[in-house]
């Protein structure tokens, strides 16, 4: 039996998550009798941090039709090859996790194998030798990978820095060109039908009604629409993630953006450093219950190099994940939807996967029970991959200079996550489920970065010499050390090539 289309869909937030959402689903619904409309409160404002991603963005930008050069202009982007790891394993350490894979894969067999059997001998061999995107790095330089390069080691991926709010703009005059309805007014109250509860209307401040066949919730940790109104519960996961409070501030940039994000480990947390071509980003991710708001604050200033140029803004969130975050015909996106900290910088990612599941499992007026349950199903299992993924950065530290650091040595993982963990120490395969959000050279990144090394290698190795296999080796070692050196140095990449207009010489 065939039932009636959606012809309305009201996306209620104007935040990252609503204005992705209405840029994407306008380009979905072209040529549909479907209306959008997206209704956001300024007077509310966004969170207005969310500034580092991961490589999937480089496809969401694609998919909705957006110019690379000049999104990188009009948000004064830099790019991002991945993430320096500083004083997380020790006090002084320093380890990269790139978004390149390690060396190639030999015979079938994965290239940390080779790696580890060369390492064995040769204790001062460095994976990051056999990854274009540290080496890149390394030099500060930048080159974007060749489509379907005939090397393999060629084959990267990188993401970008962006200044949030530019990045909303864009979309917003996206969405409303491809005839988005906008309405800037609060919603003050939220109509359920009976007797199912659906969502029927919101009744804005100025009095009108706006009904709806689907409604998108964007509106941040609250979920005004998904939990305060339809009460669909929110999964804790503080007992792994410790961290519930953040200060953010941005300053004058004092050296040229580096390519990658710096995350380093505080005294209870960690800060970031995200820099764009006229600005950096910074806060300090903290655990309330080891550090009080204002020493955050006075930390994070003091650690600074340039002029601040706002004041800084406090946080607070609980990490965890809404229980459905498709419920009956509202679908939560964004904050709204569950928080992972942002150390991995996987919340916007979390939004395209959303968008994606949607546009996927788009419902009819039926709103399919199976199809509501695999795309809960779907963001479940996405969730708490990513958090185990998270969680692992913690769990191996070997520091204990303060409690904070004590209390993640020493507490229990999820299941999911020790068995991953157990695998890779024992014979250096990583399990991987798919589809999860981070490739198995970012699992090695961390693994590697933590200093752990498998017990044993993979068998089907065993009959090589260990001569050719440092010959091999060395030959990529050669290779990817050129490219990094021969690179153009970021900063120039972007001058010649996207550099945003008011930053023109
Ligand atoms: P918000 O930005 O909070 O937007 C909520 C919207 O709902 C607003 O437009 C508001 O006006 C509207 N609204 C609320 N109530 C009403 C109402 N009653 N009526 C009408 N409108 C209403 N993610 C990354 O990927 N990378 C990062 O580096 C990163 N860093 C982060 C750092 C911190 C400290 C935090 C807290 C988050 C970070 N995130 C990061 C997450 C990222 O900021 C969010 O995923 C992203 O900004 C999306 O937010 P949102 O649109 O869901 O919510």
């Amino acid at each position: 039996m065939s039932h009636p289309p959606i012809s309305k869909i009201v996306i209620v937030g104007g935040g990252t998550a609503g204005w992705m959402a209405a840029a994407s689903l306008s380009r979905f619904v072209a040529n549909r009798p479907i209306s959008i409309t997206l209704i956001e409160s300024t007077a509310i404002g966004t969170v207005g941090v969310g500034e580092a991603t991961i490589p999937s963005i480089v496809d969401f930008n694609n998919s909705i039709g957006l110019d690379e050069l000049e999104f990188i202009r009009a948000t004064r982007a830099s790019f991002k090859l991945g993430i320096q790891f500083e004083n997380w394993r020790t006090q002084g350490d320093r380890f990269f996790h790139p978004f390149a894979d390690y060396g190639i894969n030999f015979s079938g067999v994965e290239f940390q194998h080779y790696f580890y059997r060369l390492k064995k001998n040769n204790p001062t061999e460095d994976l990051h030798d056999y990854s274009i995107g540290s080496q890149l790095a390394k030099h500060n330089n930048f080159a974007q990978p060749r489509e379907n390069p005939e090397n393999p080691l060629a084959d990267y991926s990188y993401a970008y820095h962006f200044d949030a709010a530019l990045y909303a703009k864009v979309l917003r005059e996206l969405s409303i060109s491809r005839g988005v309805a906008h309405i800037d007014q609060k919603i003050e109250k939220v109509n359920l039908r009976d007797p199912d509860g659906f969502i029927e209307s919101v009744l804005l401040d100025n009095g009108q009604v706006i009904e709806s066949d689907l409604f998108i919730d964007c509106t941040g940790f609250k979920g005004l629409l998904i939990e305060e109104n339809l009460h669909t519960g929110y999964e804790d996961w503080q007992q792994w993630l410790l961290c519930d409070a953040a200060v953010a501030v941005q300053s004058l940039n004092t050296t040229e953006p580096t390519p990658f994000t710096r995350v380093t480990a505080l005294d209870a947390g960690w800060m970031w450093q995200i820099p764009l071509q006229h600005r950096t980003g910074n806060g300090y991710v903290f655990c309330s219950r080891f550090l009080d708001k204002a020493k955050a604050e006075e930390t994070l200033l003091q650690r600074i190099s340039g002029k601040t140029i706002n004041t800084p803004k406090p946080f607070a969130f609980k990490a965890g994940r809404r229980k459905k975050v498709w419920n009956k015909n509202c679908y939560a996106l964004g904050l709204a939807s569950g928080f992972i900290e942002p150390l991995e910088s996987t919340s916007i990612s979390l939004i395209q996967t959303g968008i994606t599941h949607l546009l996927t499992f788009f419902p009819d007026m039926s709103f399919d029970a199976g199809m509501i349950a695999e795309v809960n199903r779907r963001h479940q299992h996405e969730m708490e991959r990513i958090r185990d993924f998270i969680v692992l950065h913690y769990k191996l530290t070997e520091r204990t200079d303060t409690e904070f650091w004590r209390y993640c040595q020493a507490m229990e993982i999820p299941p999911s996550l020790e068995h991953k963990l157990e695998l890779f120490k024992s014979c250096g395969h990583i399990l991987q489920h798919e589809p999860e959000a981070f490739e198995k050279s970012s699992w090695l990144s961390i693994y590697n970065g933590f200093g752990i090394i498998p017990q044993r290698t993979d068998n089907r190795i065993d009959h090589f010499k260990d001569a050719d296999i440092a010959n091999q080796l060395a030959k990529i070692k050669q290779v990817l050390d050129q490219a990094g050196k021969n690179a153009t140095s970021h900063a120039e990449f972007i001058r010649r090539h996207c550099v945003a207009p008011d930053f023109e010489s």
